[in-house]
């Protein structure tokens, strides 16, 4: 059989422990066997993270931006004990905090669905994906404990100097505490840009939703800013795809999700996205079958699996113990990055390739076998529990 001939080179972003394990085995069973594989290849495990000094993260981030598209498997994000195991040099900062950084995206989340795995909530026909603005509000917060008989202003200095003073709370009666978050106007024009463009790609209807009545002028600026982008660049493209922009207070988005059928993207401010994003994945079943993609404001996507290297399952592995490590989601990184691949490049065969290997995967599960996590929820009469490998190997037989 001809192998599909690519184009432009993938980003690949190898990654660690048990998911840098199945990367190898999928580039080896259900894609080499198809496809001429062109990839531009960053080794994004920690041994060669620490040995570059970390060089090497920024590095494919920045030839993201420059190919537009990329995958990435999952990679640990050091803390003091990974600092011992590897004899680190330095506390590496989170590979996907640093490209997050550099690309200036968006990450929009997206459950995987298939017949007996089903959602928590039974009305969810279809996939809701969650975007998170990922920059500021809470996570960049300062705050502090104010004595009693203290008092909080908010003062404001202006280039020149000028002063405005806010009384912020009088603490005369009682000890209490305050907090100073802030916003810029040029990351949440970059995460609505991101979120408009998605949702023209994907063909979805677009909701946000913030509490600007209650935050008048700090909630209300994310609602304005918003809907100016929207009417100035993005209405036309939505209202020719037959698709809508659908701003509400958040706790009527909260609502209006749990009745609503899927089938659209929600994005959320930093806080709510953070909450609501663990929410979503464990009310559609598992971690495991959660894919996630990086948009920049200017278009560059980078692909990858919600979950992170599944360590357990690695040390197992490196015991010669059997693993049934479900490896769905890093294919559909896979499936993801070559579908949009052919797409920018006109190569009409990797899309039709991308749909036939997530078909694959989903007939597979949807007949039985798959691997434990999923047997665990499955409400298949006929369930089987297969290892990491022979997962792989049945959806290779489904391939043809
Ligand atoms: P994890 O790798 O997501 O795994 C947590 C648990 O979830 C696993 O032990 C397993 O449960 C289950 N699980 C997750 N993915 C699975 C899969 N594909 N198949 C089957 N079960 C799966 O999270 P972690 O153990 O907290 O983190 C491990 C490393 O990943 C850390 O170093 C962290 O920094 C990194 N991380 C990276 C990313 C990323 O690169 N995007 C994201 C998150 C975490 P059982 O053990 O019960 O089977
Ligand atoms: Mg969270």
């Amino acid at each position: 059989m001809e192998r599909i001939r690519m184009k432009t080179p993938l980003v690949e972003m190898d990654g660690d422990e048990m998911t840098r394990v199945i990367w190898k085995w999928i580039r080896e069973i259900l894609l080499e066997p198809y496809i001429d594989l062109k990839t531009e290849y960053y080794d994004l495990g920690l041994e060669n993270r620490n040995a570059t000094d970390d060089r090497v993260t920024v590095e494919s981030a920045e030839a993201a931006l420059r190919y537009g598209v990329a995958v990435k498997c999952a990679t640990i994000t050091p803390n003091a004990a990974r600092v011992k195991e590897y004899g680190l040099k330095e506390m590496w900062k989170s590979p996907n905090g640093t490209i997050r950084a550099i690309m200036d995206g968006t990450v929009f989340r997206a459950p995987i669905l298939v017949d007996g795995i089903e959602p928590y909530i039974p009305t969810w026909k279809a996939p809701i994906t969650i975007a998170r603005h990922a920059y500021g509000d809470v996570y960049k917060n300062t705050e502090a404990l104010v004595p009693k008989g203290g008092r909080a202003e908010l003062v404001v200095t202006d280039a020149e100097g000028n002063e405005t003073r806010k009384l912020i709370h009088d603490f005369s009666n009682s000890a209490g505490i305050v907090q100073g978050i802030h916003n810029l106007d040029a990351s949440i024009s970059s995460f609505a840009r991101c979120a408009f463009r998605y949702a023209i790609d994907t063909k979805q209807s677009l909701w946000f939703a913030a509490k600007d009545t209650i935050s008048k002028i700090y909630d209300h600026r994310f609602k304005d800013i918003w809907a100016e982008i929207y009417e100035s660049e993005f209405k036309a493209d939505f209202e020719r795809l037959g698709i809508e922009y659908f701003y509400t207070l958040i706790d009527d988005a909260v609502a209006r999700v749990v009745r609503s059928e899927g089938g659209f993207i929600w994005a959320c401010k930093n806080y709510d996205g953070d909450v609501m994003s663990d929410m979503l994945a464990t009310a559609y079943g598992s971690l495991a079958m959660m894919t996630s993609v990086l948009v920049s404001p200017t278009g560059a996507y980078e692909y990858e699996a919600a979950h992170g290297t599944v360590q357990r399952h690695y040390y197992k592995y490196l015991k010669g113990e059997e693993t049934s490590t479900n490896s769905v989601a890093t294919i559909y990184a896979w499936t993801g990055a070559l579908r949009k691949r052919g797409e920018l490049d006109g190569i009409p065969e990797l899309p039709a390739f991308a749909d036939r290997l997530e078909k694959a995967c989903r007939e597979t599960i949807e007949s039985g076998v798959m691997t434990g996590d999923l047997w665990l929820l499955s409400k298949l009469p006929n369930k089987k529990k297969v290892n990491t490998r022979q997962f792989l190997e049945v959806v290779a037989s489904r391939m043809g």
